[in-house]
């Protein structure tokens, strides 16, 4: 059995079953507490009517016809739905897209901290993994130029799970440069794209010459809470297209078929859903920040997804993994160690918030929180 990550298990996943065993509140792995009762009814609803059987392998054609429309109008990339399929969560479709293309040691760069998904992908591929360290909370876009070699994939996130930086088309311009005259293929995963405070999200393969050369990875769970329909997309075109679909094909054969018809309905929500739904996010990242501020943790606020990556407080001796398991038993709260997010250069003074949850359980959890630290400082 070869070892895909330094951890035997995903430590965001692990984190939800010890929040399980103790009773606590899960800001560990993220994911909401609820789903609108339209999104749930148009699910129950293909149900019902009976649209239980496979769809085709690459999803249905309506699905894919109306994504592909949408990330023309939104996104400027120029794609048509054969460009793109349906997948089990953007999880697949990282996995798609690596295991599809990535040959037996070829070189992925990586910035860290990563999301821990993306190593476990690219060791299955017998890739070699290249990350770039964090610079004191910054992504150092000049060490791309050092590390980078001719035929080198690239994989980005952005907005970034845990940090929440969402990446400026400048930065993007500066990666997508690299990227053509490295000869490069660019991963991204753009799982919370409606999901962004101040900046616009920016899709990469949308710069000039980058749409050949990008394969995106996007998701429905985020946008619309519905994290366990397990539904996802993927787009690329020409021979890596090809290669993503004959991974999928084998490996999943479908996504989940009524959950790709409730989608369908999902794509014509209005505008005012997606301004609610970050509205509410904002609303809960304000709570959050300054409530940890206040008790002691140090970050920089989130531009984009619903995480804060906060560095510990003074005061906390532990490490982060020995802090997080004692404060998941002890203390009653979930996190996520930041070690988990570091591949090559660790650190071990990060931990992971997620603010999906509503806002009672946030209180209860800061609640808890202190009342944690409080005994930590009288010590
Ligand atoms: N993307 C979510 C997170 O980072 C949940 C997916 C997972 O289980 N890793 O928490």
């Amino acid at each position: 059995m070869i070892k895909i990550n330094k951890f035997d298990e995903s430590m965001i996943r692990k984190m939800t079953v010890l929040a399980e065993k103790y009773n606590a509140i899960n800001l560990a792995q993220g994911f909401p507490e609820h789903t609108k009762k339209a999104i749930i009814n148009a699910a129950t609803r293909a149900i019902e009517e009976d649209k239980n059987q496979y769809t085709v392998t690459y999803g249905l054609k309506e699905l894919r016809e109306k994504l592909a429309e949408r990330i023309r109008q939104e996104r400027d990339v120029n794609i048509g739905y054969e460009d793109i399929i349906i997948t089990c969560g953007a999880s697949e479709g990282i996995i798609d897209a690596v295991l599809g293309n990535v040959p037996r040691g070829g070189n992925v760069i990586i910035f860290e901290p990563i999301y821990e998904n993306y190593i476990p992908a690219v060791q299955l591929a017998g890739g070699n993994i290249k990350t770039i360290p964090w610079d004191n909370g910054k992504f150092d876009m000049e060490q791309l130029t050092e590390v980078v070699e001719r035929g080198d994939f690239i994989i980005i996130n952005t907005p970034h799970n845990p940090t929440g930086k969402v990446f400026s088309r400048e930065e993007l311009l500066r990666i997508a440069d690299i990227a053509k005259k490295y000869d490069c293929i660019v991963i991204t995963d753009e799982t919370y794209e409606y999901l962004t405070y101040e900046k616009k999200h920016v899709s990469i393969a949308s710069l000039e010459d980058m749409g050949g050369r990008t394969i995106t990875v996007g998701s429905f769970s985020k946008t619309y809470s519905v994290t366990g329909w397990r539904m996802g997309y993927i787009y690329a075109k020409g021979l890596l297209m090809q290669n993503i679909k004959s991974v999928h094909d084998y490996l999943t054969i479908c996504a989940p078929s009524p959950f790709q018809y409730a989608a369908l309905e999902l794509l014509d929500l209005p505008h005012q859903y997606y301004e609610g739904f970050v509205e509410s996010y904002r609303k809960r990242r304000d709570f959050m920040a300054e409530e940890l501020v206040k008790c002691g943790f140090e970050f920089e606020l989130p531009q984009g997804a619903y995480y804060i990556f906060a560095k510990l407080p003074k005061f906390i001796e532990m490490n982060d993994i020995d802090f997080c398991f004692d404060l998941v038993k002890n203390g009653g709260v979930a996190l996520v160690p930041g070690s988990s997010f570091f591949y090559k250069h660790d650190n071990k003074r990060y931990v992971r918030f997620s603010f999906s949850k509503d806002m009672d359980s946030l209180k209860e959890a800061i609640k808890r929180l202190n009342s944690y630290l409080s005994k930590k400082t009288r010590k």
